[in-house]
């Protein structure tokens, strides 16, 4: 049976590095097969009012999920409820709300601001959403009209990725930097030069960034300190160089090492306790994952991210924990500030490259986020579970067509777990009365279990994850 092997994953290989060069291809199938979805940016041009009078939200057309001050000729304000006013980026990173950030991978990115501004009109008053776009992976131009149309995000990150140059520290797949990237970010080959923290700090201003971000190159767990002491050096320099009114994230990727061992964790948390010149992380923690879309149930690991966690919101530090989907959701309950994901397996964790026999050929993986599993599932398990009792069908503007149609759509399903996983991010801020955040979570992840305890799933789609979260919880 095909469930029971390991997922090759041939998609997320691919589009690891969302090199577009190597991803050409894929897109243009995808243009071709989403038509159901493209028929959705071709719609007219709606508007929603913005709170207070200051502006108007397009929610469907081309140019869905910007905002505009005044009313284009001849488009039309729909009757639903006004939209949330857009936080500012100082006050999304020390607010109430948590934050969302939505990474722009090589898959779907022209959909992606049709769904941040749809989760902004319903959730934004319980989420901030962020955007961010990794400057080797297109032209800057592309990511800077990207932010542009995300007008509904608070926060704009232009990540350097320059972790690609770390291939001893990191399990990265052959050649991490692909041709083009070289050349969309230049600053890859040049960090010999006096003045590379500058160069690497000028690309994220170029395209719009207004959070900016420290190099961020690897952590070495067999060189702790030494390591650490490159980085934080980097980050001092990146500090100085900050301009007025410009704000700076420290920047750090680890191997799960660095969490997961008590000693390393313990050094890293220390250097991070003493250096309170950063009051924003952004950290991005690759592990090693046996199955697309599982998030990690690594005991040890989600120690280290409860402590981390725990440890931001005790100092007023605000983390952010890019690249993590549904995992970050949990470092909520510990006092993380906000998480990222994005359309591909590659966006909902860091994983370790693994080399795996590929599927020239066979088709793309159908997906289905279920919320009530906290799971990604095959489309064809979504069919068993649909037909459990208890089930609630999704109520998202993405399904009524994704199951309506003959041929899957990739698009609608990724736009459906985009959303959903904002309705769940919004959840845990709306539920926080009792026990804050951390009670939210909890109730959530034991409501899930619970449920999905009783389903008759195959072994690959059980959600296993949610044993070890309960725990660590
Ligand atoms: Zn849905």
């Amino acid at each position: 049976m095909t469930h029971e092997e390991p997922d090759p994953m041939p998609e997320d290989l691919l589009d690891w590095l969302e090199d577009e060069d190597s991803l050409t291809d894929v897109v243009d199938e995808e243009q071709i097969e989403d038509a159901v979805a493209n028929a959705y940016l071709d719609a007219e041009d709606e508007y929603v009012p913005i709170d207070d009078g200051i502006g108007y939200l397009a929610v469907s057309g081309a140019e869905a999920g910007s905002i505009v001050s005044a009313l284009p000729s001849g488009s039309t304000v729909t009757e639903a409820t006004a939209a949330p006013a857009i936080v500012s980026r100082d006050k999304s990173l020390t607010g109430d709300r948590p934050v969302y950030l939505v990474h722009r991978g090589g898959r779907q990115a022209d959909f992606l601001p049709w769904v941040m501004g749809e989760l902004h009109h319903k959730k934004g008053r319980s989420i901030t959403i962020g955007a961010v776009a990794n400057l080797p992976s297109a032209r800057g131009e592309k990511l800077g009209s990207f932010f542009r149309q995300a007008s509904v995000a608070a926060l704009r990150i232009a990540d350097p990725q320059c972790y690609r140059l770390d291939e001893k520290v990191l399990r990265l797949p052959p050649s991490p930097i692909g041709k083009r990237a070289w050349g969309y970010a230049p600053y890859l080959s040049t960090t010999e030069d006096a003045d590379w923290v500058l160069q690497v700090l000028e690309a994220q201003r170029g395209v719009g960034a207004n959070l900016l971000l420290t190099p961020g190159r690897a952590l070495d767990p067999d060189t702790p300190q030494k390591s650490l002491d490159a980085a934080f050096q980097e980050a001092d320099e990146a500090l100085a160089l900050a301009e007025r009114g410009e704000r700076l994230a420290l920047n750090l990727t680890l191997p799960s090492r660095w969490l997961s061992s008590e000693a390393l964790r313990n050094r890293l948390l220390d250097q991070v306790l003493d250096q309170d010149q950063f009051d924003v992380l952004y950290i991005r923690v690759q592990w090693a994952q046996a199955k697309a879309f599982a998030p990690t149930e690594d005991a040890d690991l989600l120690m280290g991210i409860k402590r981390l966690s725990n440890l931001c919101a005790d100092e007023g530090r605000s983390l952010l924990l890019p690249q993590t989907g549904i995992t970050g959701w949990f470092a909520l309950a510990h006092g993380a500030t906000g998480y990222g994901l994005g359309v591909s397996g590659s966006e909902q964790s860091f994983a370790e490259y693994a080399f795996r026999r590929g599927r020239k050929g066979q088709q793309q993986a159908q997906r289905y986020f279920e919320k009530q599993m906290l799971h990604t599932v095959d489309s064809s398990a979504h069919d068993v579970v649909r037909s459990s009792r208890g089930y609630i069908d999704c109520s998202c503007a993405y399904c009524p067509q994704l199951f309506e149609n003959q041929t899957w759509s990739h698009a609608l399903a990724a736009l459906h777990h985009l959303y959903c996983m904002g309705e769940l991010t919004a959840k845990v801020h709306e539920d926080s009365t009792r026990g804050g955040r951390h009670g939210a979570v909890r109730r959530i992840v034991a409501t899930a279990r619970r449920w999905s305890s009783e389903l008759p799933l195959g072994t690959s789609e059980v959600p296993r994850h949610l044993a070890a979260w309960d725990q660590a919880l």
